[in-house]
């Protein structure tokens, strides 16, 4: 913005301002009275006035009040021709007469709020001139270029994320050489969504991807795609995306997807029209480019659920990569990254701080490290020491900068148990997949995950694969219930699953016997305005009760099927319990161990081993997408 700030010459006029009438003030004087005419003739009279000054309007003066003290006084003059004989006749010692009168101030009482009012309109012209400048390039997209070759950034400058970084491969290598996939015919793509909790990392690694491939990367956010005016979000989509085109091959990167991207008839009234016809722009752009012509689109979001269900099909963002929150590697690997740049003290241990850090997201521990150098350049410290970290770790966990949350040992301990309650289940179930991955590190909304991953693509599910999965979902609710004699809101979304599961299994899969093979309508049908509206009741009250009984037999049975497993195994409950809260994630053959009563290597002997079941896992979920997550 230009020096000559409407915002700043209001500023100093308006100080001035206050300035005059504050000397103006002062230098009346704070004891100044204002006498009666009458009163003033009195004193006159009575001889205590020993100095008059008469100006049109006013008279000001000193005098000596009934106690004797000294003062000045002020009062209205009146059609009064003896004043000066009586003046004259008690002995004022001063007396004279101008043509101004307190110009000052009075100038500033009748002026000065017009003075002002002239101020603001110039300041509100000048503001809306600029909105209107401003309002031209409107539909222009705010998106930035960020590159620069000094400050490339790679995937070395990102820890952790190791399978993301290994879907996004495929990525680089098309933006890398398009032609050559051109030749070859490949389908690539268009879009990329990253999930995951603020701060894990999802722009950085988006700028990565730019980076390796070493193509120009232009962010911008969703919010930028919300405006007032209809057309004007729209308006700017299609000008990021010729802006794409035009510097192809590119990266187009949307942070905050969902501020676009929300369903669009979510909500009673339609919801919002411009937003609507934002994301309509998306959806038209993304399926009008093609991506030979070596532009992809990257977004972001924390909300998956949220989205429209149009935005991830084919051809738009089918391609979804997670991004976990970090685990003690990755948070270790991260500090790792952002401590290069400083000078450490060789008493700091990484390794400690990432335990102390559960909870932390890459932004948090960015931040960790740089508090901690700022703390030891305030004490002229040449290296940065373990107590500055210590000190940094209290100072972000009671700063306003958290993008997460420090998770206590209790919710620690309590969703361990949780997910090795999941755990426990599924492995002493017949029909259960195998369970691949049990981890007390959040992945999106959910706090810890079980991963089960099937042996073989499934078309078909049968009764009493339903009825374990019903069982695991309540394995984690029954281990918290067993071992804390308390429940939490921690199984919400198992509940809600498993109220869903055999719901289903009575109305549309015809698993109940009471009912038989019959497809009924669900009773409590979420109805959304424009949607379903229609749908008419084809059975009677009865049979609803019947359903409810229905529903609940299964659960509970379900429920106490998962409670008898995880009794009679409460010691190797304890057991993955207390693996877990070492090391936050179990592999599976690690459960497997555990149950067959071995012994897990030490975790410092396991890191070789460790990356070597990272890279298998990331080939065998290339090889199965069906996977259950249990949270
Ligand atoms: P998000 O887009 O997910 O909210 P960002 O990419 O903006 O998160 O991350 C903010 C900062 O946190 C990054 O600039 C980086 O300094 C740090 N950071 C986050 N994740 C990582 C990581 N995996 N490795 C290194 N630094 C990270
Ligand atoms: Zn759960």
């Amino acid at each position: 913005m230009k020096k000559s700030n409407p915002w700043f010459v209001f500023f100093w006029i308006t100080l001035l301002i206050i300035v005059f009438m504050f000397i103006n003030f002062t230098r009346q004087g704070g004891n100044e009275v204002e006498l009666e005419y009458s009163q003033f003739k009195q004193h006159i009279k009575a001889g205590s006035v020993f100095k008059v000054l008469v100006a049109p309007g006013l008279i000001k003066g000193q005098f000596r009040d009934n106690a004797g003290v000294f003062k000045r006084f002020k009062t209205v003059p009146m059609d009064d021709p003896n004043l000066v004989k009586d003046m004259e006749d008690n002995k004022v010692l001063e007396f004279s007469a101008t043509e101004k009168s307190g110009w000052l101030g009075s100038l500033l009482l009748n002026w000065g709020p017009v003075v002002l009012l002239i101020l603001f309109c110039f300041w509100m012209m000048r503001g809306m001139s600029m909105g209107n400048k401003q309002a031209m390039s409107f539909g222009k997209t705010k998106a930035k270029l960020a590159v620069g070759a000094s400050k490339k950034i790679t995937f070395k400058d990102v820890a952790g994320c190791d399978e993301a970084k290994e879907e996004l491969q495929e990525i680089i290598e098309f933006l890398k050489d398009p032609a050559r996939f051109q030749k070859l015919g490949g389908k690539i793509p268009k879009g990329v969504l990253l999930f995951g909790s603020p701060g894990t990392g999802k722009t950085l690694l988006a700028k990565a991807v730019a980076g390796e491939a070493n193509v120009p990367f232009f962010s911008s956010s969703g919010s930028e795609f919300v405006e007032m005016f209809v057309g004007v979000g729209a308006s700017r989509v299609r000008d990021l995306f010729d802006h794409g085109r035009k510097s192809a091959p590119c990266l187009l990167f949307i942070d905050e997807i969902d501020a676009v991207g929300r369903h669009r008839f979510a909500g009673i009234g339609g919801g919002h029209d411009e937003r609507e016809q934002t994301l309509n722009q998306l959806l038209v752009e993304m399926d009008g480019f093609d991506s030979k012509e070596g532009v992809i689109l990257i977004a972001a979001t924390n909300r998956p659920d949220v989205l429209d269900p149009a935005l991830l099909r084919p051809g738009r963002f089918d391609r979804q990569v997670i991004i976990p929150s970090p685990d003690l590697k990755d948070r270790e690997e991260i500090l790792g990254v952002h401590s290069k740049k400083i000078k450490l003290d060789s008493d700091v241990i990484l390794n400690v701080i990432a335990r102390r850090t559960p909870g932390f997201v890459g932004a948090d521990l960015a931040n960790l490290v740089n508090e901690a150098a700022l703390l030891a350049a305030r004490n002229d410290q040449k290296t940065v020491n373990m107590k500055n970290m210590e000190e940094a770790i209290d100072r972000i966990l009671t700063g306003p900068q958290r993008k997460s949350r420090l998770m206590s040992d209790k919710e620690k301990k309590i969703i361990a148990y949780h997910e090795a309650g999941h755990t426990l289940v599924a492995k002493f179930l017949p029909s259960a997949d195998p369970v691949h991955k049990v981890s007390i590190i959040p992945r999106g909304p959910a706090l810890g995950y079980t991963l089960q991953l099937p042996e073989e693509d499934k078309y078909l599910t049968s009764r009493s694969e339903l009825l374990d999965k019903l069982s695991i979902l309540f394995g984690g609710r029954v281990a918290e219930e067993l071992v804390f004699s308390e429940i939490t809101t921690g199984a919400q979304n198992d509940i809600s699953k498993a109220t869903e599961i055999a719901m289903r299994m009575v109305t549309e899969f015809g698993m109940s016997d009471k009912i038989g093979p019959m497809a009924l309508q669900r009773p409590n049908e979420e109805v959304f305005l424009g949607r379903d509206i229609s749908r008419d009741a084809r059975h009677s009250g009865k049979t609803s009760e019947l359903i409810d009984e229905e529903v609940k037999n299964i659960i509970y049975s379900s429920k106490s099927r998962a409670s008898k497993i995880i009794k009679d195994n409460m010691s190797v409950l304890n057991k993955i319990v207390s693996y877990l809260l070492e090391r936050e994630n179990l592999s599976g053959e690690d459960i497997d161990k555990i149950i067959k009563g071995e012994e897990l290597v030490p975790l410092s002997e396991s890191s070789s081993v460790d990356t070597e079941t990272k890279k298998k896992s990331a080939v065998e979920k290339k090889v199965i997408n069906e996977r259950v997550i249990v949270s």
